[in-house]
């Protein structure tokens, strides 16, 4: 799409994502407090690192220039290179990218994997763009960042509107712009790559079947069995389609599912299979599904079901909805879906919260293995990475639920304790130079 005045100004459009730093202070002090983390190291993990801001120019299809503005923040690197996805949205700024970069750094030191946390991407509505200017944006974007992403250092992979094909081109355009023979030899500087490229068999699936395992492990610990419990999704991308799909093959229902342009439900249930081709085949929209009926964005979380799981952005469980919800557990597929007040209801109302950094954290640990895989020279096949992963997220998850089993807190405060105390302990052990 072209350049006019109107399309700048939607482009420009401020959407409304306050307090995600809010939210991930809260959660972070709370857990703090309950490990008694020592002062110097929560002064240490209340700030990031780097903040990388990049405004670069990108001709468009008509032959006018557009300037973006891009981000990277690199929260924490004491467990290893940073790591974590570039989202393209108009709600991606500064704030936002803080936040979503400490979750990452919680996330990989809870599944014990040996990086740092970080975030980014562009504030840009990617629809109203084609798809050669997408590949432009990328590019230009891979090339203002420059030496602050690298395969040792900081390694992005996709997020919330990026896929395999932006992390292709990221991969092919830092690999050009390195010196001849350097070329080859930096396929991981972004994980989630196609199949082709370097990519990891299951990367696609790796968040989606996380998320379901993580429902699974605690449907197991509490005598529950998954066939016939009705479950909604907010959100139909790579995350809330592979989750459906998992769970539908254990007997569970789809019975309602919101993405940006609509809300439909169906109590006899959704065809997950179906609903996908459909959504697939428009635009990427379940909008007018001919199988389900059309309900307003108000009545989505009331909608009657057993599992709820926002795989969509952050701060959508909030004080106006939490009461209204059926669901008794919330599986976290996004990254900050609850806010503090929403979960302070939820909590109150005994609903069971799998916090996002378990619950998606399927997705970073599938990126490790593909950077294992492209470190090693090896292919890995796709028995061979879901086994894996399903054994490592058992690890987390085992220690997550005893840990909150014994020390009476929810299942967010272990899982933050527990990755915390990883960080605290590297800390201890190297102190602080000078
Ligand atoms: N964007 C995903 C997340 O939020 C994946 C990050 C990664 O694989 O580095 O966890």
């Amino acid at each position: 799409m072209g350049n006019s005045k109107e399309n700048v100004k939607t482009k420009n459009k401020k959407a409304p994502l306050k307090g995600m730093m809010d939210n991930v202070m809260e959660q972070f002090n709370s857990a703090a407090n309950h490990i008694n983390l020592h002062p110097n190291i929560r002064k240490i993990l209340s700030i990031t690192n780097n903040e990388i801001l990049v405004n670069f120019p990108v001709k468009m299809d008509n032959g006018d220039v557009e300037v973006f503005t891009g981000y990277r923040v690199q929260h924490n690197g004491a467990l290893g290179p940073y790591k974590g996805g570039l989202r393209y949205h108009p709600t991606v700024d500064l704030d936002a990218a803080r936040a979503l970069a400490m979750w990452m750094t919680w996330k990989s030191s809870l599944a014990g994997l040996p990086y740092g946390g970080a975030k980014g991407g562009i504030k840009i509505n990617p629809e109203l763009y084609s798809e050669s200017e997408i590949e432009r944006i990328t590019r230009r974007f891979t090339y203002a960042l420059a030496d602050n992403i690298g395969p040792e250092h900081d390694i992005p992979a996709p997020d919330v509107n990026t896929n395999s094909q932006t992390m292709a081109w990221i991969a092919d355009t830092y690999m050009s712009t390195r010196p001849p023979a350097q070329r080859t030899a930096n396929q991981h500087v972004v994980t989630g790559k196609p199949d082709g490229s370097g990519g990891l068999e299951g990367r696609d699936r790796a968040t989606g079947f996380g998320v379901y395992l993580t429902i699974k492990f605690w449907a197991d610990k509490n005598d529950i069995d998954l066939n016939g419990k009705k479950f909604i999704v907010q959100g139909f991308g790579n995350v809330g389609y592979w989750a459906s799909h998992f769970l539908e093959n254990d007997g569970a229902k789809l019975v309602g599912v919101q993405d940006a342009h609509g809300n439909i439900m169906n109590q006899d249930g959704i065809d997950v299979e179906a609903l996908h081709t459909y959504n697939l085949e428009n635009n990427g929209t379940v909008v007018n599904y001919p199988n389900a009926q059309p309900i307003d964005k108000s009545e989505f979380f009331s909608i009657d079901c057993d599992i709820c799981i926002p795989a969509a952005l952050g701060n959508q469980i909030t004080k106006e909805n939490a009461p209204k919800i059926k669901a008794k557990i919330i599986a976290e597929g996004a990254n900050g879906p609850t806010n503090v007040e929403g979960e302070k209801i939820l909590i109150e109302r005994g609903i069971v919260i799998i916090p996002d950094i378990l619950c998606n954290s399927g997705g970073v640990i599938g990126s490790y293995y593909e950077w294992l895989q492209n470190r090693s020279g090896e292919i890995w096949h796709l028995e061979e990475v879901m086994d894996k992963l399903t054994k490592k997220l058992k690890v987390s998850f085992d220690k997550v639920y005893s840990y909150s089993e014994n020390e009476k807190v929810d299942m967010r405060t272990a899982a933050f304790c527990i990755a915390i105390a990883r960080i605290e302990k590297a800390y201890v052990q190297r102190g602080i130079f000078p």
